[in-house]
């Protein structure tokens, strides 16, 4: 049995403290603690009977953390952290201040088992799933290193390590006036939907109203297209916004480049969105990765507004990222606004994503958290391994 008590839902919480022989109201203090307190050590819960942390303790009740092993800012503002997992693995996640928003791109696997082609990681070997656990303490430990980051700024100015974040325009909700992030996505590291039940509940936890309370419309999920994963986000309660990464307006384009698109192929995908949007009423936003001369051309954003028609969507370009051993590279500025000029001509609402953090490795498809790649099979593409 589970017995992190940062994994849980309160609903969760409130039977194990029920089946302790207590009263269920202490439950929410529990959450409480974990979740909006940042509470790291039971001992510190003292609203809590001290016999009844003893109980917990004694029945094997923890609060896991994850550590901050490396943190590296960009000029840009992004910053790009390097966290250590309780078994030693490794994960990265991005945080991306703008304006009167700061976001966290948290990751959902330790490496991803999906192996697109342009992806740094889907070059590394897949190694496990995230615990929701894991993916709520992204956002702690990196609100926690801001707080940190901005009382060394206060006493030594020089200081040279964490992100030089600029927080004093961010919107501080806590009266202690602690940066908080207010948006994020799930578009770090590996899969979300091969993590279907653990992303789900990191999203329950984080946004419920006793804990860290981030709007429902300030998440999104972002997926390579697991499409009965589509129909099933479509039935949830709780359900933040969703983006599919499409990067492909062909089946024989998006194989080569998608190994999933062979498991779950175009119409397949596009049913699924359309059931998703009779369902919700939701539009979705198509992430289109834009490679040079590989699906770039004006005919490939012909082809992407057919396929697209009858959907509530927008679409979201970004140039190809690079990476040390990728055969690709980004298409230019002037083929980029080529795309989205082609696209906008057809009525489809475009942006071109701003390509933050770069010159730290920590833009979109970059993430590696110093795994190896692996190296291809023979007589493969090396890109075919997904589950
Ligand atoms: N696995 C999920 C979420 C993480 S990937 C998914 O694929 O949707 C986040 C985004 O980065 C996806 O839209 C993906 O297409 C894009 N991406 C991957 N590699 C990239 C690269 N090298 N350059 C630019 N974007 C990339
Ligand atoms: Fe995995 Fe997304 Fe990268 Fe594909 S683009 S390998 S699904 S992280």
């Amino acid at each position: 049995m589970n017995h992190d008590l940062k994994d849980m839902t309160l609903e969760e919480l409130e039977r194990i403290v029920v089946g302790l022989g207590q009263k269920k109201y202490l439950a929410g203090y529990l959450f409480q603690f974990v979740h909006a307190q940042d509470g790291r050590d039971l001992p510190a819960l003292t609203t809590l009977s001290k016999a009844f942390r003893a109980q917990l303790a004694e029945q094997g009740y923890f609060i896991s953390q994850i550590k901050v092993a490396d943190c590296l800012s960009d000029p840009d503002g992004s910053a790009k952290y390097l966290f250590e997992l309780a078994d030693g693995e490794r994960i990265e996640s991005v945080l991306l201040p703008d304006e009167d928003r700061l976001t966290l791109c948290v990751s959902t696997q330790v490496g991803c088992p999906m192996g697109c082609a342009f992806c740094a990681t889907g070059k590394i070997q897949f190694r496990r799933n995230l615990t929701a656990a894991e993916i709520v303490e992204q956002v702690y430990a990196a609100e926690a290193s801001l707080v940190a980051r901005r009382s060394s700024l206060d006493e030594e100015p020089a200081a040279d390590s964490g992100p030089a974040l600029e927080t004093s325009n961010l919107k501080l909700e806590t009266p202690e006036a602690r940066p908080r992030i207010t948006n994020l996505v799930y578009m770090g590291m590996g899969e979300p939907f091969q993590n279907y039940d653990a992303v789900m509940r990191s999203i329950r936890i984080l946004n419920h109203s006793s804990g860290r309370n981030i709007g429902i419309r300030h998440i999104t999920v972002s997926t390579s297209g697991v499409a009965p994963a589509i129909r099933r986000f479509a039935k949830e309660e709780i359900r933040p916004r969703l983006a599919i990464s499409l990067s492909a307006p062909a089946d024989a384009l998006r194989d080569r480049l998608m190994p999933i698109n062979r498991k779950h192929p175009l119409p397949e995908l596009i049913d699924a969105v359309r059931a998703y949007q009779a369902e919700t009423g939701q539009r979705v936003t198509f992430e289109y990765v834009l490679i040079d001369k590989v699906n770039d051309t004006v005919n490939h954003a012909k082809l992407l507004v057919k396929l697209l028609r009858g959907l509530m969507y927008n679409v979201n370009l970004i140039e190809h990222n690079p990476f040390a051993g990728c055969e690709f590279t980004g298409s230019s500025r002037d083929r980029i606004q080529r795309f989205a000029d082609e696209l906008k001509e057809a009525g489809v609402e475009t942006t071109i994503r701003f390509r933050m953090g770069r010159g730290i490795k920590a833009a979109c498809g970059q993430l590696q958290a110093g795994y190896q790649p692996r190296k291809p099979a023979e007589g493969t593409r090396g890109t075919a391994r997904h589950q």
